[in-house]
């Protein structure tokens, strides 16, 4: 494994920190569900944020810490790994047949959130981004031919490598993290903090508001 991994992480490290002053509270919707990029992520952890930070923040960080450990794992991929390299190939260009992929080409920090608002419960029903990011591919012509068991196999063995692969790049992200997470943290207590404050006093006042009947 090269030395890259901790170089990118700590450059992706350095473009969350620039564009954790433009964070606003609002800027993203809540979720309905819970985040499985962001909950219990060791990335998370790793970087000493699991406490007290807005999700947006976590997730930002965590699509950025996404990219570190896929672009790595595409680059062993192509130089070690032939047959998995040549189905992930197919599979590319299956996808690049589908007209629109609303999931691609967004900024890493609206990467991996729910594409559509929740419903409103009397709206008209036209359809949802979830629903074209999930239209099956059209063009069945053109399949590829199916894969023997043997070769079926030697793939299957190819993504056991990649797996190992891929938790070793990650293992060596979070060591990497750990070494900013002071830079990171008074990044969060410069830029996110008085803004959270802000917020909690807003409602504060409101609840003290004489226009808001209390213990009645
Ligand atoms: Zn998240």
């Amino acid at each position: 494994m090269e030395g890259s991994i901790e170089s990118r992480t700590s450059h992706e490290v350095d473009n969350w920190l620039r564009w954790l002053p433009r964070w606003h509270p609002g800027t993203h919707r809540t979720r309905a569900r819970l985040c499985h990029q962001c909950f219990g992520s060791p990335v998370i952890a790793a970087a000493g944020l699991s406490e007290d930070v807005p999700h947006a923040v976590q997730h930002a960080l965590a699509m950025r810490m996404k990219i570190v450990v896929d672009a790595s794992v595409d680059e062993y991929t192509e130089q070690h790994l032939p047959r998995l390299s040549h189905e992930l190939r197919l599979d590319d260009l299956r996808r690049a047949r589908r007209a629109y992929r609303p999931t691609e080409g967004l900024d890493p920090e609206h990467r991996g959130l729910d594409l559509d608002p929740p419903a409103a419960p009397d709206a008209p029903y036209l359809f949802t981004l979830g629903d074209l990011a999930g239209l099956p591919e059209s063009d069945e012509a053109d399949e590829p031919r199916p894969l023997s068991a043997d070769e079926k196999a030697a793939v299957l063995r190819e993504v056991a490598v990649s797996d190992a692969y891929a938790a070793e790049a990650g293992r060596r992200l979070c060591v990497e993290l750990a070494k900013h997470r002071a830079r990171m943290r008074a990044a969060v207590a410069e830029f996110v903090e008085p803004q959270v404050q802000a917020l909690l006093a807003d409602l504060g006042s409101t609840l003290d508001s004489p226009l808001w009947p209390r213990g009645s």
